[in-house]
């Protein structure tokens, strides 16, 4: 360390542990705790991600009554689904929701008899008129959940699944969702090739031991070429119940994405069951949509299993509110106005001193791959991500070509005062960087 590296001037944590405002904001913590958040600071310091100055100050901000269990960012990325970042931001409506729905709720009580009722029954009736009539609905966990549920009542025990090779895919993180499937203890039964199936390649695949044809959309990539698929109409033609993972949630079909399956279309198309996620573009808490035929979702209800992967009464209550609520947060930022995502990147470079260039925004999740979402972004340097990460508020942007962009695209249009700040305030940190590490 030479004479004038900044990192001399980091506080020692005697000095820290000394300091009044310091002792006065730890009264009844445990030394632990109060040790690891000056330590914290200390190493964001010595990183370059805040000035020395300033570790007192974040130390104070890291001590565990001050930190949220999970920390709120603001999603500069331009991703809107953007799984890392905890997926679909709620609405109003759904955080009201679920904060009136954490103490006792009806859940399973009906208020008219005293009784027991059924389960997030307002729910299953919102997912009910979302889709085409006589179309029954269960919610579970997640959209691997409502899968995993799928497979199991229906071909768990040495029965087969029929499914494309087309459609045996990674859908991130190391969660292959064959893997998944085998995993209930159903047989897989691959059919066609990685670019085309055929209706015969099926066809000649099914016999007694079938249990369910499931059809998977590979979200997150597409095959170009020599292709073909068989659709879920002609599917529903060969006999065994047809299972559709559509992925991200679309109820009903949307102009603006064209190759992405919805739930509605499945259904009228003949599909027994459609599973999905609640937290991609339906723009909900994490769940999982099961809907199809009454007596096949029926199966599944009864099935012990279905316990297991049952969503809590927040998820249920912050669902409906979505349902119910109008447009979701990922819905406004998937179309928000182009020109007025200019405007505020413009003023945004006018504040930090970036440069505004174009930059194309994505739905993400695994979401309409081939979708890219025209807009703007600001282009500042590439030394601001880390403070500007590990910053209160976090924000988070995408850095590219040694540049760290910022678009505004999913940051709710009133925290753009607040992006702006933290960018100040990580400039301020960044002229303190160490230099040469
Ligand atoms: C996202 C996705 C899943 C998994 O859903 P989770 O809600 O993350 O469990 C399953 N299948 C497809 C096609 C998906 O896109």
């Amino acid at each position: 360390m030479s004479q004038t590296d900044p990192r001399r001037r980091i506080p020692r944590t005697d000095q820290l542990l000394a300091d009044p405002r310091l002792t006065a904001a730890t009264e009844g913590l445990a030394r632990a705790d109060i040790l690891a958040a000056v330590h914290r600071a200390q190493d964001l310091a010595r990183r370059g991600a805040i000035a020395p100055e300033d570790v007192l100050e974040r130390a104070l901000g890291e001590l565990p009554d001050r930190v949220p269990p999970l920390r709120p960012v603001l999603n500069a990325t331009g991703v809107v689904v953007h799984t890392n970042l905890g997926r679909a931001p709620l609405s109003r409506k759904a955080i009201e929701a679920i904060v009136r729905a954490s103490g006792y709720t009806d859940l399973e009580y009906d208020v008219q008899t005293g009784r027991r009722g059924p389960r997030g029954a307002a729910v299953l009736q919102g997912l009910r008129d979302h889709v085409p009539a006589g179309t029954d609905a269960l919610v579970v966990n997640n959209g691997a959940a409502a899968l995993l549920l799928a497979v199991t009542a229906l071909a768990a025990g040495g029965r087969e699944v029929v499914v494309s090779r087309g459609e045996l895919v990674e859908i991130g993180d190391g969660f292959r969702l064959p893997e998944l499937m085998s995993s209930t203890g159903a047989r897989l039964r691959e059919v066609g090739t990685t670019n085309r199936t055929t209706r015969d390649d099926y066809r000649g695949a099914i016999g007694p031991q079938t249990g369910a044809i499931v059809k998977i959309h590979p979200s997150n990539f597409r095959v170009e070429g020599f292709t073909g698929g068989v659709g879920v109409r002609q599917l529903a033609t060969l006999g065994p119940p047809v299972v559709v993972d559509i992925g991200s949630g679309l109820l009903a079909p949307d102009a603006a994405l064209p190759e992405e399956p919805d739930a509605s279309t499945a259904l009228q198309d003949g599909a027994s069951v459609v599973t999905a996620s609640g937290d991609k573009l339906l723009g909900g808490p994490q769940a999982g949509l099961v809907l199809g035929r009454p007596d096949v979702v029926q199966r599944l209800r009864r099935h012990p299993l279905a316990r297991a992967l049952r969503a809590d009464k927040l998820a249920l209550a912050g669902l409906e509110a979505t349902l119910r609520g109008g447009t979701a947060p990922v819905t406004d930022y998937r179309t928000v106005d182009v020109d007025v995502l200019r405007a505020r990147a413009d003023l945004l470079a006018e504040q930090v001193g970036g440069r505004v260039r174009r930059h194309d925004g994505v739905v993400g999740g695994g979401g309409a791959p081939g979708v890219l979402l025209p807009g703007w972004a600001v282009a500042v340097p590439e030394e601001l991500a880390l403070p500007l990460r590990t910053g209160d508020p976090a924000v988070v942007g995408r850095v590219e070509a040694g540049e760290l962009l910022l678009d505004l695209r999913c940051v709710p249009a009133e925290s753009d005062g607040a992006v702006a700040e933290a960018v100040r305030r990580a400039v301020r940190s960044a002229d303190h960087d160490p230099p040469g590490d």
